[in-house]
């Protein structure tokens, strides 16, 4: 069917259950319907996933959709299933007569989607053959690769499986990629157009504006806990994020002493630790999460309250990825950056670790970039202009007027407020 033919609101209506596109949906739709390569981002939370669905469930053909978590699979492969929709995922997790069997159903024509995890399509030579089988049986609509991002070094989780996914359309030049993202960076989107040679794609990029979130920054001192514990202690879910293992270890069990049910999140905890401290969070069992940055992606919990950064973030963009997991369900919710001069020191300090593990030489280039970044967070933290202002420039955007959602909109702040060591820092580079 051309776009034109189908009525897409009903069939929303009909296979998701929704009333409504949300804003920028409907235009990815028609653009996947017909057939075009394309670049859609939109915020984490925006729908991303029934950019590709919707499509999937009214062409004929299978959809294949790569994606980096087997966590995301899952669980987008259950809610499709939830709502009728022949649907199911291929990942290490199965036994080899699992996937088997599942690869036969495809053939024959028994999914409209099918999720893999890219070293998956990359490997092995036997899926080779089975593409080629789905391409001359009832065709492959398009390859999706959700969270493309992963392609590009530039982005915040980069993996290199991803790298390869150009072969895909080497080796079907006529089958439509389409690029998901929440990284919205200029470079990111470049990245991701020339590594999966995308062919002269629709890039589609929604707002970034999380109205319902609101943005402040406090001075990091001797109250800081007492704030964070009086917050901690209302009930709300809320993820408190540092810097350091050690930090986040010793802050959750300061919370945990103090009553609250606080779980940690970081890298050196085992997997099944991880995995149960999550699953905590998400039942509402544990009400605060404290984490490192290896808590974030395909973590879909949508009433989180409150985000607090107890550290600085490396760069802005991770601010914004991390402090978006608040207000997912669309009420109000509270992102706070606590900030201090000692903070400076330690983030150049981190830099200047950035060494050559052979020479012990510094890596120049990646110290210039992390400075770089740095000072765009310090430029955040020190402004007395619109922090979402800040935030949606960053993105390319522009935000016209005051936002009334931040704390220098609600009470504008004096310049002179900025701390002595940032204004050092800012200025000297
Ligand atoms: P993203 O991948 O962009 O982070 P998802 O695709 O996971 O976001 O969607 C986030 C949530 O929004 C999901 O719970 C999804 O069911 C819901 N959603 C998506 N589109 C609509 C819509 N048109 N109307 C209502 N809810 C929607
Ligand atoms: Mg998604």
């Amino acid at each position: 069917p051309t776009p034109d033919d189908v009525d897409l609101a009903a069939a929303l209506k009909s296979r998701f259950g929704f009333s409504s596109f949300r804003p920028g949906q409907e235009a990815v739709v028609r653009d996947a319907l017909a057939g075009r390569d394309l670049l859609a981002i939109m915020p984490t939370g925006g729908g991303k996933s029934l950019c590709f669905q919707l499509p999937a469930v009214l062409q004929p053909g299978i959809t294949l959709v790569i994606s980096p978590l087997i966590a995301l699979m899952q669980d987008q492969v259950r809610l499709l299933q939830d709502n009728g929709i022949a649907a199911t995922y291929i990942n290490s997790s199965l036994e080899p007569n699992e996937v088997g069997a599942r690869l036969r159903g495809a053939a024959q024509g028994e999914y409209k989607l099918l999720y893999l995890a890219p070293e998956r399509l990359l490997q092995s030579g036997f899926f080779d053959g089975v593409l080629k089988r789905l391409v001359a049986g009832r065709g492959v609509n398009a390859f999706v690769i959700d969270e493309a991002h992963c392609v590009s070094e530039w982005g915040h989780d980069f993996r290199p499986e991803y790298r390869q996914l150009a072969a895909l359309r080497h080796r079907h030049p006529n089958i439509p990629v389409l690029a998901f993202t929440a990284t919205a960076t200029p470079r990111v989107r470049d990245d991701i157009i020339n590594q999966l040679a995308l062919h002269e794609p629709a890039v589609h990029v929604a707002s970034f504006n999380r109205p319902n979130l609101y943005y402040g920054v406090r001075p990091k001192n001797k109250r800081t806990y007492d704030e964070l514990l009086t917050r901690a202690r209302e009930q709300s879910a809320g993820i408190v994020y540092c810097l350091s293992r050690k930090r986040v270890d010793e802050l959750a069990l300061q919370l945990q002493s103090d009553g609250v049910a606080a779980l940690p999140y970081h890298a050196g905890l085992d997997a099944e630790q991880r995995r149960r401290n999550q699953e905590a969070f998400i039942r509402d069992d544990a009400r605060v999460i404290v984490a490192t940055i290896a808590f974030g992606m395909g973590i879909n919990k949508p009433d989180v309250r409150w985000v607090i950064h107890y550290d600085l973030p490396r760069t802005l963009e991770s601010y914004y990825q991390e402090s978006g997991r608040a207000g997912r369900d669309g009420d109000p919710a509270e992102c706070i950056l606590y900030f201090s001069a000692a903070d400076i020191r330690t983030a150049e300090f981190l830099i200047q670790q950035k060494v050559d593990p052979d020479t012990g030489e510094p890596l120049a280039d990646e110290q210039r970039l992390a400075r770089q970044q740095l000072r765009q967070v310090l430029n955040y933290a020190e402004s007395t202009e619109c922090r979402r202002g800040i935030q949606l420039r960053y993105f390319g955007e522009v935000l016209n007027g005051s936002c009334w959602n931040c704390d220098n909109c609600r009470s504008p702040r004096q310049l002179q407020d900025r701390t002595i060591e940032a204004q050092q820092f800012l200025s000297c580079i």
